[in-house]
């Protein structure tokens, strides 16, 4: 079914699922949710940064540390054999959810941001050299910029910048000349976190296999919020945290092809990614598990599969289209008010958010005012600071919508928007 003709979301259903929406906020901050004047309702506007976590994923973890808690891979007594299975089986359903060929291409690390990390050393710090260049997009998240800068400056590899237009899109004729038989690793943001743009990653990757380059995409605005196949994107490397899909923190996944990983070398060494050891040499363990070593978070590793069965049992298309509706209201509401300035392309080409900035309010003080009216909302670079640089500001207010937003929720960011505005009038 395409995003058009699905059924719209019962958000009022789905808000049920999520207990921490219906809190009040304000008060006192030191004791949450027990402060005095604790009386605003909860206008959750933060999901690019970390979205809500829904009563079964929050069950899953709990379910484990009360049922079967144990280490996984070490025991032959029934609770560890329980939480193998489960732990491994996470990384199956991890799996079919980016329509990777199966667990063996999917390691948990604890964030795109380890994910990154992990290919940069353990592929880039081997494989890059003097005369190679990795190229990247002039909107990539910190997570990815500065961890191939870093790369760069340790092995003499030059990073180049595919530039962004006025519109906050890709200039591809630029990509195209940008990306030559030097290029070894092109590495993408799938959906901007500042401005929301969706990046043509398929043609990005034709291009880099063109020159015979890996493609890494920053998947971490676009696997919560729409169907993601790798083989579609032509991903080699694809990373996502599960704190964006209504997982928990501190567990996300690397993706990578199969025969990539089994070249690469380790990242970590030590227990679970063993396989023999003597005093002079080790050998290591299959997929994926040559890259996790020691004890893993096996609770939230399950808890992360529980997320991806929970956002396919509600729908992918569905909440992609839910947020587009969202974010289209959200974008002209605000555009309509002339003294708002909105970053990225129109609003029917966007993901679910909106980076702006209001004339003569710094986004700190918008974002602390909307506070009084229980908008959480986020302010500052959002991990872009040269793009921000380039937008020729040092910060932007930035509104994310997710599927159990409503637009009474938006009226109310407007509202607070308005506030601010009449305050510094
Ligand atoms: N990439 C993008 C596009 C992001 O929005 C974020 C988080 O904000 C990251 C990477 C880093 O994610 P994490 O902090 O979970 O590692």
């Amino acid at each position: 079914m395409g995003v058009q003709e699905s059924e719209p979301l019962d958000v009022e259903r789905i808000r049920e699922d999520f207990p921490i929406l219906g809190r009040k906020v304000g008060g006192d901050v030191s004791t949450p949710g027990e402060g005095p004047g604790d009386d605003t309702p909860l206008v959750y506007l933060d999901n690019a940064a970390t979205s809500q976590t829904p009563d079964r994923v929050v069950d899953a973890i709990a379910e484990y540390y009360r049922v079967y808690n144990s280490n996984v891979h070490r025991g032959i007594h029934s609770l560890s054999q329980e939480a193998s299975v489960a732990y491994e089986e996470a990384h199956d359903t991890v799996a079919d959810f980016v329509g990777a060929e199966g667990r063996e291409e999917i390691v948990f690390t604890k964030n795109t941001t380890e994910a990154m990390n992990l290919v940069a050393y353990a592929w880039g710090l081997e494989e890059l050299g003097p005369g190679d260049e990795v190229v990247l997009t002039e909107m990539e998240h910190h997570a990815s910029l500065v961890t191939w800068q870093q790369i760069g400056k340790r092995t003499g590899a030059a990073v180049k910048y595919i530039p962004v237009d006025e519109q906050g899109r890709l200039d591809m004729d630029a990509a195209a000349e940008l990306i030559t038989d030097d290029t070894r690793m092109v590495s993408a943001v799938h959906v901007s976190n500042t401005l929301g743009t969706i990046n043509p990653i398929a043609d990005l990757a034709d291009l880099a296999h063109d020159h015979d380059a890996y493609v890494f995409v920053d998947a971490a605005q676009s696997v919560p919020n729409r169907p993601v196949d790798v083989s579609d994107l032509g991903a080699d490397f694809l990373a996502f945290s599960a704190h964006k899909m209504c997982g928990p923190t501190g567990v996300g996944a690397l993706y990578g092809r199969e025969h990539i990983l089994e070249e690469m070398q380790p990242y970590l060494y030590g227990g679970d990614m063993i396989r023999k050891v003597t005093y002079d040499d080790a050998t290591w363990e299959d997929l994926p598990w040559k890259f996790e070593a020691g004890t893993p978070n096996v609770a939230d590793g399950i808890a992360f599969a529980e997320a991806c069965e929970y956002l396919d049992d509600v729908g992918l298309e569905r909440i992609q289209a839910h947020e587009q509706q969202l974010t289209e209201y959200a974008y002209e509401e605000l555009d309509a008010r002339g003294d708002v300035t909105i970053y990225g392309p129109p609003a029917d080409d966007r993901g679910g958010l909106v980076a702006f900035n209001v004339d003569g309010v710094h986004a700190h003080d918008l974002s602390s005012i909307v506070n009084d009216y229980g908008v959480a909302i986020r302010a500052g670079d959002h991990c872009t600071q040269p793009l921000h640089d380039k937008l020729g500001v040092a910060a932007s207010a930035r509104a994310s919508f997710y599927l159990y937003n409503t637009r009474e929720e938006i009226d109310v960011l407007l509202e607070a928007v308005d506030a601010a505005v009449e305050l510094f009038a």
